[in-house]
């Protein structure tokens, strides 16, 4: 069975419990949430986040714990070159892994830094540092730390499988560490995602183990390969195409990975101020295996409903 969702909201009244609803509109049976603002790290109390309601919802719709991603806020740098933000770091994504195991789920995508100047050694050597300090600092959790692989813009370290292995090399125990993989991110990092696809796969495999792929971003891509940009485009709507992408989230080597969409919102032709969410058509294409062309205009017209 196809494991697939998107990125969902968690905020307001609902909650985590909001979360779950989303999801279940969009006929998804997995889904990703930043337990707060992405960019800020203001976080609500645990006790309001309507936990055990949203558990509950889930188990009567059977999405399993461990199809439910947490992403890490992607402003705090474990690989910054001062050590009070990087402490700052180590704390923040000690709580932000106690988050995740409150909320049942078993993966954290952490977007691994950026070196900031001082190399892509140093900041491998950052990364694994924080990543030992928070593993330590939550030792009875089995949540796993999933460093996703980056497009390559700046000083972002994780630009390619031998930086993702190398951080997993210095971590003390390897049995909480993962890797996120980002159709969009991969591609732009000069991959041949279009073409070369399972060759692409064989080297993932070869150079850090498929054993440590916890969860694929799947993103048409607004830019050509090799770009290092990172902006994620709608599923055929982009440089990578929807059959190439089609092609990846029905793999036969990939089929117990849940797929999590990142794809933009859809922006009102009349007031641009107002989107939509493209999760239940892009995930409806991808279920039937076939694009429509017009989807866009189709989301546009539904407000991204059915
Ligand atoms: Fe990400
Ligand atoms: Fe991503
Ligand atoms: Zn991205």
């Amino acid at each position: 069975m196809l494991i697939i969702g998107s990125h969902v909201s968690l905020g307001g009244k609902e909650q985590f419990l909001g979360s779950v609803k989303e999801t279940l509109s969009y006929e998804a049976n997995a889904f990703m949430v930043y337990t707060g603002a992405p960019q800020n790290t203001k976080r609500t109390a645990l006790e309001l986040m309507r936990i055990e309601e949203a558990k509950a919802l889930m188990d009567s719709h059977h999405i399993k714990p461990e199809h439910v991603i947490v992403h890490a806020p992607y402003i705090v740098n474990l690989a910054n070159p001062d050590p009070q933000r990087q402490s700052f770091a180590v704390e923040f994504l000690t709580e932000e892994v106690k988050r995740t195991q409150a909320l049942g789920a078993k993966v954290l995508v952490l977007h691994p830094g950026a070196h900031m100047g001082d190399g892509p050694e140093i900041g491998i050597k950052r990364i694994s540092n924080g990543v030992n300090q928070i593993i330590q600092n939550t030792k009875d959790s089995d949540v796993i730390i999933a460093l996703e692989g980056m497009a390559g813009k700046g000083t972002e370290v994780g630009r390619n499988f031998e930086e993702l292995k190398a951080m997993i090399d210095l971590i003390e125990d390897q049995s909480r560490v993962g890797v996120c993989f980002d159709t969009c991110h991969t591609h732009d990092a000069g991959y041949d995602v279009i073409n070369h696809f399972d060759d692409v796969i064989d080297e993932f495999d070869t150079v850090i183990g498929l054993n440590y792929l916890k969860v694929i971003h799947v993103n048409d891509s607004k830019n050509d390969q090799g770009a290092h940009k990172d902006r994620h485009a709608n599923l055929g709507f982009g440089f990578i195409g929807f059959d190439r992408l089609n092609h990846v989230v029905h793999h036969e080597r990939l089929k117990h990975i849940p797929k999590i969409l990142e794809t933009p919102y859809v922006t009102d032709l009349v007031n641009e101020e107002l989107s939509y969410p493209p999760y239940f058509y892009e995930i409806e294409m991808l279920k039937n295996q076939t694009f429509n062309p017009d989807v866009l205009d189709l989301i546009r017209k539904t407000k991204g409903k059915h």
